[in-house]
């Protein structure tokens, strides 16, 4: 095996990227060498990328980014256990300390010391990774690589969509990025009566319809509330999945919601933002959820489960790119027309 590998990389703390030969990294101990067979980009990559306030505060260059992604185990490093040489794996991006009071009370998803793959420590734009061996989600069964490679999202989506209970809900999605997109089938498969979806890009907007959105809403040019209220009989929306984090998409959609509704929270505003809290929450008598990434392992558990079931994630992949033109996707991403980028490392499978 030669010494060094192709990786993505942000050397300063700038705009940009690096495409770099690095050393290929050991594992340590509890640690898997995974070969990258599929990586995907991420609305974070997009962050890092562009070297915005966030990234400025939480990224420590030199790194090599990139989270989500799926490959084969090539070398263990001393005390792995539940996995082999050859396993093909995807991987949990959320490395939790295992020793906190979350970890230790089965909430690891909250985790007060989470590091994260590409954004903490070297990630998966490159063609090895090292990971501990609790992270690896070792697939069982045959899965399409592309589908293996999004489950970081998908499983954003499984754990915001099934907090909620699903069963003959009338649902609204505000935005329809990757995550918003792929809830559609996952709130299907879970029972919902009506799914609405809005966003501000009609190709995103096109797509939801391909997933089998019942309405969709363009904001731009339509007012949700008004719009909502017609199509729900001026009953409302029992359930919503926020997935735009924009402030006035939070702010219509809880006009939408009816008395006694559930708003299931996954979207990040890039900052503070302010909500007629009593109006919207209080006097509704509303359930609020935040879901910060998925829960270890059962979004992964369910999130198989709906795929043995028949749900079809491939629709959500737009665009497939060897790492060398890696700059390419992360454009298309800045400019909302894209759903999925896939990137293959070493150029095959395109
Ligand atoms: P994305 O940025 O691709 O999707 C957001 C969508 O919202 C876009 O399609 C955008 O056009 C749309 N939008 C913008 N303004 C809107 C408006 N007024 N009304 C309706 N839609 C509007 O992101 P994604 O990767 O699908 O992620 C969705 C959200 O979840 C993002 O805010 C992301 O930061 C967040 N996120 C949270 C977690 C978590 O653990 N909580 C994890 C991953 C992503
Ligand atoms: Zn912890």
């Amino acid at each position: 095996m030669s010494k060094t590998m192709k990786a993505v990389a942000k050397l300063e703390p700038a705009k940009g990227f690096e495409i770099i030969e690095a050393p290929i990294p050991q594992p340590r101990a509890g640690e898997v060498l995974v070969k990258v067979r599929v990586s995907a980009i991420c609305g974070t990559d997009v962050h890092i990328y562009s070297w915005d306030q966030w990234a400025q505060n939480r990224v420590k260059p030199p790194l090599i980014f990139g989270h989500e992604f799926c490959g084969d185990v090539v070398e263990l490093g001393a005390g792995v256990k539940g996995v082999k040489v050859g396993d093909f794996v995807s991987v949990e991006t959320h490395f939790t300390c295992g020793v906190c009071r979350f970890c230790r009370t089965g909430r690891g998803h909250i985790c007060e010391s989470v590091e994260i793959v590409g954004v903490d420590r070297d990630g998966c734009f490159a063609e090895y990774v090292t990971v501990p061996y609790e992270n690896l989600w070792v697939w069982d069964y045959e899965v399409d690589p592309e589908v293996a490679a999004i489950q970081d999202p998908y499983g954003n989506a499984v754990h915001t969509a099934l907090a909620c209970d699903l069963v003959g809900a009338r649902v609204l999605i505000t935005g329809v990025g990757p995550i918003g997109l792929a809830s559609i089938p996952i709130a299907r498969r879970a029972g919902a009566q009506q799914i609405i979806c809005s966003d501000v890009s009609p190709y995103r907007l096109d797509l939801a319809k391909q997933f089998g959105a019942d309405l969709t809403i363009d904001v731009r040019t339509e007012d949700l509330v008004t719009k909502v209220t017609e199509a729900t009989n001026g009953a409302g929306i029992d359930v919503l999945l926020e997935m735009s984090g924009n402030e006035k998409a939070i702010n219509d959609a809880f006009k939408c919601l009816t008395n006694g509704g559930t708003a299931s929270l996954l979207g990040i505003p890039s900052g503070p933002i302010t909500i007629d809290l009593a109006t919207a929450i209080v006097f509704k008598g509303a359930t609020v959820l935040g879901i910060n990434g998925r829960k270890m392992f059962e979004t992964w558990y369910q999130g198989q489960a709906l795929l043995q079931s028949g749900l079809d994630l491939t629709p959500l992949i737009t665009h497939r790119l060897p790492l060398e033109r890696i700059g390419e996707g992360l454009e298309l991403m800045k400019a909302g027309q894209c759903g999925k980028i896939i990137i293959y490392p070493d150029g095959s499978g395109l």
